[in-house]
């Protein structure tokens, strides 16, 4: 893991790379977007990566997250947040406050309960589908047909402030490249048939990759990836 506490020379370094896995696996260029994953770093390491030009970020724990982007957005209140972790029912409602995009919505009842609060909030808010694709992970709906559940949830216009924009995955923790892919592939695939499925609802994103896999998750179609150590450097667990 690089680490390094040059938070503009790591994002720098990194947005080459995923431009030249763009190359690689013949993607347009720019088509990859980053997300910095900030959890367990503080609103000051979040603040030197705004300074280096990074205004998307995600983090995994609701509670951690507002604490620290109600101070940073002092300073930056454009930047945007985006709730990568697993969602308890009773942190929907600050992650419905606090974020422009849930990622984690890992069931119907999940997708309700954001429903309910954006309702309460008058708000409007983006969700991504996450597919339990790797063995490790214990996130995400099981199943293709549980997420196609969730889309006729919306296409029937029952959650009216949710906009499903695609679907996230983590893959299992491995070095090992073809199943990193295999997993990946799981979730572009997925994608593929649901869009032809929803053909009305605008499902392009593919959130996928992390700082151990995400050139693979490019090659597999990825167009968002997660990427924190390899930004902030390691944190403790
Ligand atoms: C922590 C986390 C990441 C970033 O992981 P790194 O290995 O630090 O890049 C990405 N996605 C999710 C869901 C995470 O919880």
């Amino acid at each position: 893991m690089e680490n390094t506490q040059n938070i503009k020379d790591n994002l720098m370094r990194v947005l080459s790379s995923i431009r030249e896995a763009e190359r690689l696996s013949g993607r347009k260029e720019g088509e990859v977007s980053l997300l910095a994953v900030s959890k367990f770093h503080s609103a000051e390491k979040v603040k030197e990566a705004i300074e280096a030009g990074q205004m998307y970020f995600g983090e995994n724990r609701v509670q951690e997250a507002v604490t620290k982007f109600n101070e940073v957005r002092e300073s930056y209140p454009n930047v945007h947040l985006h709730i990568i972790g697993t969602l308890q029912s009773n942190k929907i409602k600050k992650a419905v406050l606090l974020s422009n995009r849930i990622e984690s919505a890992d069931s119907i009842e999940c997708l309700k309960g954001i429903e309910k609060h954006c309702a309460l909030e008058k708000k409007l808010i983006e969700v991504l589908l996450e597919y339990h694709t790797g063995e490790e992970s214990k996130a995400g709906f099981l199943h293709i047909e549980d997420m196609r559940e969730a889309l006729e949830l919306s296409a029937r216009g029952e959650v009216p402030h949710i906009s499903i924009r695609g679907f996230m995955t983590m893959a299992p923790l491995t070095n090992d490249e073809a199943l990193q892919r295999k997993s990946f592939a799981a979730l572009r695939e997925a994608k593929e048939v649901l869009e032809k499925e929803f053909p009305s609802m605008d499902l392009k994103v593919l959130s996928m990759g992390m700082s151990s896999d995400y050139r693979a998750a490019i090659m597999e179609g990825s167009t968002e990836v997660r990427i924190g150590t390899a930004i902030f450097g390691s944190r403790e667990k």
